[in-house]
């Protein structure tokens, strides 16, 4: 066993722990839980703890279904909302490694992006990121289900008594905070209901590790208080929708690799190619940052989500911003179209490789745009050369397929199993009916 082995061991003793969820992600971006008692840790560590692959979304084929998951110590914490009584459980975050090679399951998500990242090493590069998620907490009906209607009535900023919600939101923080979550900042967003929590920045595993955490805890939480939390993108149509802003810097021998003050608004070439890595791959990204139906209703004009191919240093209308920092160590970029109902360890993968494949064609940067550009037409954004992002999930899908540098960052297994299922999911949207379509037709023909 290793150092870090070997504490978790003594933790599980020292906090008397009974159970431990081995988490892993499926491509979809779900967390699942492998549950096993907390004496087997050490054979989870020495072994590892074998399960049924084939049950998992888009994971194998039925005859090779036998997976391996492997703790990750340094992911160890213990769960804040577990009944303490009824025993208290620790999670930790799991490679899978697939049994019939003993190699990293090239199907598993977390070791996408740890591809993406070794390719980003040979560079030089360490990948620091830091999300945004943004999620509504909606009431639950007499049966317990989830309701689009909120109890609060305060706007951005606000505070209690209008922010109902604070209460909840305090409570979700201590949750976090128990999980070892450095928190930043939270505030009620723009919209009814809406809420943000920023946690700190970490290096790009980490931070993928930490946002289904933060999902996982958010929900519990909230339904602890009778309330339903959700990172779908755009629950209510023409109000803001919830984006998942996600913050990246490189880093090179310890110094920020993004930061040059005699550079466009201090950022160094390299940043500027990382950005014009990101505009020129943004229509194949989207498909794995914005992996919804519901995702392209967020996209749209007027809601201060992206719509437009472009970057800016103040404008929330363009895809990538350039935020203002304090020191040159937080010079970053904020990619603005990433939404929260994405897998993150395929998102940043996606979004880290796009920037490196910029970097390594020494790509220029296209002039940022200072105006809003959602007030530009055609004809305007037609003078500046801006493209718009897909306008739904089917032509994403596409741009994916086409896009050789994203599609192949997914690799072998979950490129292809990606594309079926969005495909699929796209499908049974086109050929369903909605609300809408009723009350605007039926009673018209
Ligand atoms: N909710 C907005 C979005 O959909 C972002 C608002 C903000 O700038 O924080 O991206
Ligand atoms: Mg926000
Ligand atoms: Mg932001």
């Amino acid at each position: 066993l290793t150092a870090t082995e070997e504490e978790v061991l003594d933790e599980i003793e020292a906090k008397d722990i009974d159970f431990l969820r081995l988490q892993f992600t499926d491509i979809l971006g779900t967390v699942k839980n492998v549950s096993v008692p907390a004496r087997q840790a050490e054979k989870a560590f020495t072994e590892g703890i074998y399960f049924d692959g084939s049950s998992i979304e888009g994971f194998v084929r039925i005859q090779e279904s036998d997976m391996r998951l492997k703790p990750d110590p340094e992911t160890f914490a213990v769960l804040p909302w577990q009944n303490r009584e009824d025993g208290a459980s620790a999670r930790m975050i799991c490679d899978v490694i697939d049994t019939s090679t003993g190699e990293p399951f090239e199907g598993d998500p977390r070791r996408v992006l740890k591809n993406t990242l070794e390719r980003a090493d040979e560079m030089g590069y360490t990948v620091n990121a830091a999300p945004e998620p943004e999620f509504f907490l909606f009431e639950e009906d007499e049966d317990g289900r989830a309701t689009t209607e909120t109890g609060d009535h305060g706007g951005y900023f606000d505070l209690a008594p209008k922010d109902l919600a604070s209460d909840v939101r305090r409570d979700i923080i201590y949750g976090l905070e128990e999980m070892g979550f450095e928190i930043e900042a939270s505030h009620h967003e723009v919209a009814k209901g809406q809420h943000e929590i920023n946690f700190e920045y970490d290096d790009a595993l980490a931070t993928a590790d930490n946002v289904g955490t933060f999902r996982t805890v958010v929900r519990a939480i909230a339904a602890q208080h009778g309330q339903h939390a959700t990172f779908m993108p755009k629950p209510i149509p023409r109000i803001n929708g919830s984006g998942m802003h996600t913050h990246l810097s490189l880093f090179e021998d310890g110094e920020n690799a993004f930061h040059d003050e005699d550079g466009q608004f201090d950022l160094s070439e390299t940043a500027q190619s990382f950005i014009a890595g990101i505009l020129e791959h943004a229509p194949a990204i989207t498909a794995v940052s914005n992996p919804t139906v519901n995702s392209y209703k967020r996209l749209v004009p007027g809601y201060e989500a992206p719509v437009y191919v472009a970057w800016s240093d103040r404008n929330r209308s363009a895809l990538i911003r350039k935020p203002a920092a304090r020191v040159p160590a937080a010079s970053r970029i904020e990619a603005r179209f990433p939404d929260p109902s994405c897998n993150p360890y395929l998102a940043l993968a996606a979004l880290i490789s796009a920037g490196l494949d910029g970097i390594e064609r020494d790509l220029e940067c296209p002039d940022p745009i200072r105006e809003n550009i959602y007030e530009f037409d055609e004809a305007k954004r037609e003078e500046y050369g801006i493209d718009t992002l897909p306008t739904n999930l089917g032509e994403a899908v596409e741009a994916l397929e086409e896009d050789e540098v994203i599609y192949e960052t997914l690799g072998d297994h979950v490129g292809p199993k990606f594309v079926e299922a969005k495909s699929q999911e796209f499908e049974d949207y086109l050929v369903d009916v909605s609300q809408w379509e009723i009350d605007r037709y039926l009673e018209t023909f």
